[in-house]
């Protein structure tokens, strides 16, 4: 029988309890979890031609009321009313903060990045694949561009040639992944300029993510929250 170092590889991998989380889920980068923890090197890529910004922001809200979960994306992502949100600011109002801080929306940002390394999903090695991140890891992009200290040097980590290779690090805090240990590394250009242009050729446009189909209508959303607060009062 042939030699297969790809089984091989997978075996290894099950045996340790590495959990491939959803490797190729529409295109999106997962770090495997390997006991808690995770780690890949990633470079931010710029915008696309015709897009401003080499990232876009959404809110989201995922809310779990007696074991159901309410999730969807946040009107307020593109200045629209949302019901979820006007629960929460009626219940922070009540007295209910506590509640209203677990219920409150999320904001995320979504990348195109190429996957340096991957130390424990080789195939993904020098792919484009986009990344969805949170404050965390936005912070740590802003304090590169904004630094505070004034003998930092500015790095604007999505600059093919002056930015920085990205060392995404996970640990498990509770439930919670946590991104507090990630770093960018000095700043080192991307590739020869051939290679910069076959790695930008496969960035994919982020503009659909937060496009007006996207987010369910305001009545939609209402009549899909309503009964789960509902069930909740209930209890
Ligand atoms: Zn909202």
């Amino acid at each position: 029988m042939k030699y297969d170092s790809e089984m091989l590889r997978k075996k290894i991998a099950a045996m340790q309890g590495i959990t491939a989380v959803n490797k190729d889920h529409d295109g999106y980068f997962q770090p495997s979890m390997n006991q808690g923890s995770g780690s890949a090197v990633l470079r931010f890529l710029p915008a696309m031609p015709d897009e401003d910004f080499p990232f876009v922001r959404i809110w989201n809200h995922a809310v779990k009321v007696d074991g159901k979960w309410f999730i969807d994306n946040c009107p307020s992502t593109l200045n629209q009313p949302c019901p979820v949100c006007e629960s929460n600011t009626a219940l922070w109002k009540s007295g209910n903060k506590d509640l209203a801080s677990a219920r409150k929306r999320k904001l995320y940002y979504h990348s195109n990045v190429l996957v340096v390394r991957d130390p424990k999903q080789a195939e993904n090695d020098g792919k484009v694949m986009r990344f969805k991140y949170g404050k965390t890891i936005f912070d740590k992009i802003d304090a590169a561009l904004n630094p505070v200290f004034p003998d930092t040097i500015i790095v604007n980590p999505f600059d093919v040639d002056e930015g920085a290779n990205f060392r995404l690090r996970v640990t498990q805090n509770g439930n919670f992944p946590d991104y507090g240990k990630s770093s960018f590394e000095q700043p080192s250009p991307m590739g020869d300029p051939e290679q910069v242009e076959a790695i930008l050729s496969q960035r994919t446009s982020l503009a659909g993510i937060v496009a007006p189909d996207q987010f369910k209508s305001y009545e939609e959303l209402k009549a899909k929250f309503d009964p789960i607060i509902g069930a909740a009062k209930v209890a």
